[in-house]
């Protein structure tokens, strides 16, 4: 039998977006760019799943969560996630170890073990392989169930395709009955009585009834419209200037380069079945042009200057803190360098002054430095430089010299 179309809520968004969106990532295969809120999404997401796990009859300690939260976050890096830079990274981490102290504040004392987390389901359905995910469901008795989905982000409104995809594949789903079954032998079919959107940031949960037979009628109806029209090969874009703005594809998509993106070596020959081509190149790697080569070359030198920085900053402190001049590494060595800077900030009275020493024609310009170097200044007499001096505030400035160890 043909195997139907690939299919799921995310997809179905995605379409309904925009169709040429859904024909590069799911058409050519075009990967999108990492997204940090889908990074963090994810690690929220895998540190609840191991906190309910229902193969571990002791529910974990929040250190222990803390532990495991930090294990995932750190198996990748900072730009992998799609963070701009490491202290937009730590500043997800910390908001992550947050959110799990105040669920441990909540609920710590009083975790219940759920039918189960996580649960990928694929379905065959009308033509289509429909496939979700459902983050924690729990059995309400009498083979009804709740279905609960976590939200990361900074609000959370009510997605209704979302909730009836819930509620169809959680009521056809043979994985489901089977687990309810575990528990009441004698259920024949599921019901799915309350679905919510647990928003993590908050802790607030939003509870949603299940919808009503016309409503599923509807709804399954526009899910088998968009498939008929992917099968059809109808990727029409459907730009507006806010989903654009922050689309990947912009710069192969027709509506900004005036043609139809063919994809390189013949791999993105037109189809409309969403079959995957066994080569799979990213948009980085099809896409770039030189304009976006160099705005990323500008954004990482930025982000390894801001981070550099604040290496700087701490190296420095810690090193006056232990009254260390010099330091070492494994493979560099630090050393703390000061200098006196000198500033003369009156200016009129310096001025006065110079002129009175005759000594204005040899600063050319009078600037902060010009005057400084007078102090230095072999011909310069030394009753001139002391009255120089008391005009003179004197600061001391630290710098860090690294250099690698020989
Ligand atoms: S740039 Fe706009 S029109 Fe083109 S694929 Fe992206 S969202 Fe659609």
């Amino acid at each position: 039998m043909a195997k139907g179309l690939s299919f799921s809520y995310s997809k179905m968004g995605m379409y309904k977006e925009c169709p040429q969106k859904y024909k590069f990532r799911y058409v050519h295969m075009l990967p999108e760019q990492p997204k940090y809120y889908f990074a963090f999404g994810s690690a929220m997401h895998e540190v609840m799943e191991y906190i309910y796990d229902p193969k571990n009859p002791i529910f974990p300690t929040l250190q222990q969560a803390l532990a495991f939260f930090k294990k995932h976050w750190d198996a990748t890096s900072f730009d992998q996630k799609g963070y701009a830079s490491m202290e937009k990274e730590a500043a997800g981490f910390e908001e992550g170890c947050q959110i799990l102290r105040a669920y441990y504040d909540k609920y710590g004392a009083n975790l219940v073990h759920p039918l189960s987390v996580e649960m990928k389901s694929t379905l065959d359905m009308d033509g289509l392989s429909l496939i979700s995910i459902l983050d924690r469901i729990d059995y309400l008795g009498d083979g009804c169930v709740k279905i609960l989905d976590y939200k990361t982000g900074k609000t959370v409104q009510r997605e209704p395709d979302q909730l009836m995809m819930y509620q169809k594949v959680a009521e056809a789903s043979p994985m489901v009955l089977k687990l309810v079954q575990t528990i009441d032998p004698a259920i024949k079919t599921v019901r799915v009585e309350q679905m919510s959107f647990y928003h993590l940031p908050t802790q607030q949960e939003l509870l949603f009834e299940r919808s009503s037979d016309k409503e599923m009628y509807e709804f399954w109806q526009r899910v088998l419209g968009v498939a008929d029209n992917i099968r059809a090969g109808k990727f029409a874009p459907d730009p507006d200037e806010n989903k654009c703005r922050w689309c990947d594809y912009r710069n192969i998509c027709p509506v900004f380069t005036g043609k139809e993106y063919e994809g390189p070596g013949g791999w993105g020959a037109k189809t409309g079945t969403g079959t995957a081509s066994s080569a799979k190149p990213t948009v980085s790697a099809v896409a770039k042009t030189t304009e976006e080569i160099l705005s990323e070359k500008i954004d990482r030198l930025g982000s390894m200057q801001q981070e550099e920085k604040k290496l700087k900053t701490e190296i420095m402190s810690l090193m006056k803190e232990l009254k260390f001049k010099r330091h070492f590494g494994s493979k560099f060595e630090a050393e703390l360098i000061d200098t006196q800077k000198i500033e003369f900030k009156d200016q009129e009275k310096t001025m006065a002054l110079l002129r009175r020493l005759q000594l204005l024609s040899k600063t050319l310009v009078p600037t902060q430095s010009s005057i400084r170097a007078l102090l230095n200044d072999p011909t310069v007499e030394e009753p001139a430089k002391k009255q120089l001096r008391e005009l003179a505030t004197e600061n001391n400035i630290s710098d860090l010299e690294i250099k690698e160890v020989s």
